[in-house]
């Protein structure tokens, strides 16, 4: 069976949130799929994984609305089911902010194609406004990588950005992984007097499947199961390494220390050494999850995607 992953996102008044998540989680009810879903007053922003007729037919379901009729969804092949379970939920803010920006603020989109020229006239402030553990396994070649830990940081950012370059004469081209999270931040950057932003549309997923990994390295972190993937299907050098070995490596785990829970990088042979914990105390810990080798890491990223008390930045989902 072969099993496809949508992103998706919109900005657009829905009235009634809360009817739309039910309205959902019916059309969901019995099917092979699994999702994350947000709802909000401001929009929906999405992923979902399922088999091709389930994802066809929920592509069409949303079209017929016509809040959602011109809806971009991305779509790209998986091995299998990618999130959790079915969550859709209602959030008071798609992307939670401390910071209020309004997306019709935003900077001007740009295509893949157009996006590529861009790089290569070299004129541009590349930036990358993904957190950190995001960048560190893959990013544009050139880019500026800020050291945000969380999206609540960025609004800071934007302002010692600012007050370090001319934000009238910087050109600024900014990028995330699926777009929404650009939406957002372009408008903030704008209010802070950054007069040319461009946003890469539909973010790297769609880069990748458009340009391949031109320009690009490493992998890109992703928010399900996988947590990295080969932005064109090619598999591609590490540009991380162990945090134990130094080795170069990009494979993601979440400690299996549930009290810890750290993100760590690790190679095969010390993930087998440190039975999956980010250090040696931790192997020592009370509540340790079952380190299972044939597992892969993917009892622990399960982990790091339902129960950590963060939040991830690019679909309000916990992580
Ligand atoms: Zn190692
Ligand atoms: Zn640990």
């Amino acid at each position: 069976m072969k099993y496809f992953a949508l992103a998706y996102y919109k900005f657009t008044p829905i009235e009634d949130p809360k009817i739309e998540v039910r309205k959902h989680k019916i059309f969901f009810e019995g099917r092979d799929v699994t999702t994350r879903i947000y709802l909000s007053e401001e929009g929906i922003n999405g992923q979902m994984s399922g088999q091709m007729a389930d994802v066809e037919s929920y592509m069409a379901w949303m079209k017929e609305d016509p809040r959602f009729a011109d809806m971009v969804f991305k779509i790209h092949e998986v091995p299998e089911n990618v999130f959790p379970r079915v969550t859709v939920k209602y959030r008071p803010q798609l992307v939670a902010l401390n910071e209020k920006a309004d997306p019709t603020e935003g900077g001007q989109h740009v295509s893949p194609g157009e996006w590529k020229e861009m790089i290569e006239s070299g004129e541009y402030l590349l930036l990358d406004v993904r957190n950190d553990y995001e960048w560190e396994i893959g990013h544009f070649e050139g880019a500026t990588l800020p050291p945000l830990k969380n999206f609540r940081e960025f609004p800071e950012y934007a302002q010692k950005l600012s007050e370090e370059v001319d934000p009238s004469k910087t050109k600024v081209m900014m990028y995330c992984t699926g777009g929404i999270r650009c939406e957002l931040y372009s408008a903030m950057l704008k209010k802070r007097g950054f007069e040319s932003v461009y946003q890469l549309d539909g973010g790297v997923i769609n880069y990748g499947q458009k340009e391949g990994n031109k320009h690009w390295r490493g992998k890109l972190f992703v928010f399900d199961d996988r947590l990295a993937v080969d932005i064109d299907g090619e598999e591609s050098e590490p540009i991380a390494t162990c945090c134990h070995c130094k080795l170069p490596c990009d494979t993601y785990y979440n400690c299996a220390n549930m009290d810890c829970n750290n993100l760590f990088i690790s190679c095969p042979s010390c993930t087998e050494v440190y039975k999956g914990c980010c250090d040696h105390p931790c192997t020592e810990a009370p509540r340790l999850r079952p380190y299972e080798r044939l597992g892969g890491n993917k009892p622990f990223r399960k982990k790091h995607l339902v129960d950590s008390q963060a939040t991830c930045s690019e679909c309000t989902c916990k992580i």
